[in-house]
């Protein structure tokens, strides 16, 4: 089954069950000052839960676009490194805004992974948290599960919460067995363990409070019903592939970075990491492009410039010497256009802004990596294998490299970092630079001053989104 069709069959699903079927929101939040960045389905119905807004529907459904980098829910260094993490990614989901609850969304989702996909029972468990023997009861009900498969566990995995504040509840969440092969080595890996067999797929969320600033949970109105599940990842699992990353979503991008390398995706470990970085990097750009953000040193668009120069640092460790992340752009827009076509209209600016950003990167990058490679050979003669703060912060202020280039290349290195000093001299600088800022887009080469002044909430992303949603059914 073809990724689209995944997205297609969820919607479908929930549609004939009395879903409104919802577009995404954009990636930027609107109206939300407390996020970065759009994390999950839910987000554009929090005041929906929160009992501030009314819909003309009760249950909704959407496949929605999400950014994890930055912010709480933060997985920019998991990728390249993991088989299911992505910075951008797709989040199927549906909703009840105080009319089913537990039961209902335990039974819809089990029909649906073993009725409409087909996923066989004897390789999934469940998780709840460890003081909901409700869910736990629901689980052996509807599924047949026996006691084995039902993981009870702790806040960290069953208890969700959106940012620091905002609606959160406990949660269950369908665990596939990818099998040893995908193990890690330890004696206690299984459901909850941070490898990659046990894989996560979707996670009920069992919207129930509020929680302030103070970190006080206040019960909403309503129990009410949030859903994930990563698009990617359940598509691995339906296609047999080892990774998000071998789904034909992905094809056609990693078939263009084997093109502009010459190397293929698994030539070796290096490669791949490589490949899954540029890939999903790319990709983000793309979309994050789409919605107006453009390159530069704080909040957004910090992040972007991060992803597109770890992307970039990557490429180089294949061997490309020149700008090449922008050629990809067409091979993202080629998967998404149909779905997102704001990532066609933007497609041209697209390409000249990460063109742009690739350039000015690549000409910082050979020099700041000339000294780190140094440093680190007089440290290693000292026996040392730790990177000091303010070398890092050098490489960071002078050079344009991103805390996590120094954490990739000190990984390769076996080398640890010290982030407490740097983050103090980072603090230090940005106090001072608040100071004298005169406004980051003074900098900007014209064309993306012009863009970015029209403002990033109507930028590209206006009814066409809208009218391609309503077409995916
Ligand atoms: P993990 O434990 O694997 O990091 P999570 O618990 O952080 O996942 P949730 O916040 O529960 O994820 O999000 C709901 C679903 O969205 C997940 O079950 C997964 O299918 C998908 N998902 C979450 N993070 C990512 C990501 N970075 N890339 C791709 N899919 C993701
Ligand atoms: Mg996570
Ligand atoms: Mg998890
Ligand atoms: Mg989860």
């Amino acid at each position: 089954m073809k990724g689209f069709e995944v997205r297609q069959r969820f919607l479908q699903f929930f549609k004939e069950r009395g879903h409104e079927v919802v577009p995404s929101s954009p990636l930027i939040p609107v109206d939300d000052p407390t996020l970065l960045f759009t994390n999950a389905g839910m987000v554009q119905f929090k005041k929906v839960f929160l009992g501030e807004e009314t819909r003309p529907y009760k249950r909704a459904t959407s496949c929605q676009k999400c950014m994890r980098a930055g912010g709480k829910h933060n997985d920019l260094e998991n990728v390249g490194y993991t088989a299911r993490h992505h910075t951008f990614f797709e989040m199927l989901g549906n909703f009840s805004f105080g009319d089913y609850f537990k039961e209902e969304a335990i039974s819809y989702a089990w029909e649906f992974i073993t009725q409409v996909l087909g996923l066989p029972k004897e390789r999934i468990y469940v998780t709840v948290y460890k003081e909901d023997d409700e869910a736990a009861q629901l689980w052996k009900k509807i599924a047949g599960l026996s006691e084995e498969r039902i993981v009870r566990l702790g806040e960290k995995d069953n208890f969700w919460m959106m940012g620091d504040t905002g609606p959160c509840g406990p949660c269950s969440e369908i665990i596939f067995d990818q099998g040893e092969g995908f193990g890690c080595q330890s004696p206690q890996c299984g459901p909850g363990c941070d490898c990659d067999r046990f894989l996560e797929i979707w996670n009920l969320v069992f919207m129930q409070y509020e929680r302030n600033e103070k970190g006080e949970l206040k019960p909403l109105p309503k129990g009410c019903i949030d859903t994930g599940m990563g698009l990617e990842r359940i598509t691995a699992v339906l296609q047999g592939v080892p990774s998000n990353y071998d789904t034909d979503l992905f094809k056609g991008i990693i078939d263009k970075i084997s093109e502009i390398t010459g190397k293929a995706f698994k030539e070796n470990k290096e490669t791949e990491v490589a490949f899954k970085v540029i890939a999903d990097h790319i990709r983000a750009a793309t979309f994050l492009l789409a919605e107006g953000i453009v390159p530069s040193n704080e909040g957004r668009g910090y992040v972007l410039r991060r992803i597109i120069r770890r992307a970039e640092r990557f490429g180089r460790l294949l061997g490309l010497k020149d700008p090449f992340l922008y050629q990809i752009v067409p091979s993202v827009v080629a998967e998404y256009k149909e779905v997102y076509p704001e990532v066609l209209q933007g497609q041209e600016f697209a390409e000249k802004v990460i063109r742009v950003e690739e350039e000015k990167f690549l000409e910082t990058l050979e020099t700041g990596l000339n000294i780190l490679e140094k440093e680190v050979a007089q440290l290693k003669e000292k026996g040392v294998n730790l990177i000091p703060g303010d070398l890092i912060f050098k490489l960071y202020d002078t050079y344009g490299f991103p805390y996590d280039l120094v954490r990739d290349y000190a990984i390769g290195m076996g080398f640890t970092l010290d982030t407490e000093g740097f983050e103090k001299l980072r603090e230090k600088a940005r106090e001072e630079s608040r100071k004298s800022w005169k406004g980051a887009l003074e900098k900007l080469p014209e064309f993306i001053k012009e863009k970015a002044k029209e403002g990033v909430q109507t930028f590209f992303v206006g009814y066409d989104t809208l009218e391609a949603s309503a077409k995916i059914l």
